[in-house]
């Protein structure tokens, strides 16, 4: 039994004399190590609005709100970090995500403590594309040009991923005050959702 007390003994001292294992925080600041998960923020260089973190978020931590009526019609992400459970599925899933960039990061930032949860936001926005025909949300304009970006000279087989990524010859916007009903062969080069898209084919091919 005295063995045991003696080398208790040994590792209190040398405790003392070696000085604390724990960091000093928040007396002083603390460096997390490269890979740690904190807070996820937006890149918006790298942010597309496509959603795909939204829907593969555990914790539902990512709102996603299309605002139709607003000009132009948009999309806001935010991410609730009170709810954030700092998985890094996000991050892992995230469109964009080459290894190198990505359109949803982990920061290292850890002292998010704080009395009011409105302030726990991470929001981002972008512009939407609307079909011209019914008014369905499409998907976002960065998203669709990412989308032509990724297909190159494939892109030329969709009207509405040709007229998005016009290169800035603004196509869409000129025919912005919408279709005509019924959708007919004129429109084939218009922003349309497949169901519109749809109807305007088979309308070519077989009439009413
Ligand atoms: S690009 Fe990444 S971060 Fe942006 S909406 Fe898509 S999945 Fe989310
Ligand atoms: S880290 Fe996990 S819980 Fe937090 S926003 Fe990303 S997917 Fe959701």
């Amino acid at each position: 039994m005295r063995k045991p007390k003696l080398r208790e003994l040994k590792e209190a001292v040398l405790a003392v004399l070696r000085g604390p294992y724990t960091t000093k925080f928040p007396f002083e600041p603390h460096e997390p190590p490269e890979g740690f998960r904190g807070k996820p923020e937006f890149q918006a260089d790298d942010c597309i609005g496509c959603r795909a973190c939204a829907m593969v978020c555990p914790a539902i931590a990512i709102k996603v709100v299309d605002d139709l009526e607003a000009d132009p019609p948009t999309r806001t992400l935010t991410v609730h970090y009170d709810k954030c459970i700092f998985c890094g599925q996000c991050e892992l899933n995230c469109t964009t995500n080459d290894g190198v960039k990505s359109g949803i990061r982990l920061t290292k930032k850890y002292d998010l403590a704080g009395l009011d949860r409105s302030q726990f936001r991470e929001p981002i926005e972008h512009e939407l594309v609307v079909c011209q025909g019914c008014g369905e949300v499409i998907g976002a304009r960065k998203h669709l040009i990412w989308v032509a970006e990724k297909l190159g000279s494939k892109a030329y087989a969709n009207p509405t991923l040709i007229v998005t990524a016009d290169g800035g010859m603004s196509l869409a916007e000129s025919f912005a005050t919408g279709v005509p009903e019924p959708l007919a062969r004129n429109e084939m080069m218009r922003v349309l959702c497949p169901a519109c898209r749809r109807t305007v084919v088979v309308r070519e091919l077989w009439g009413e």
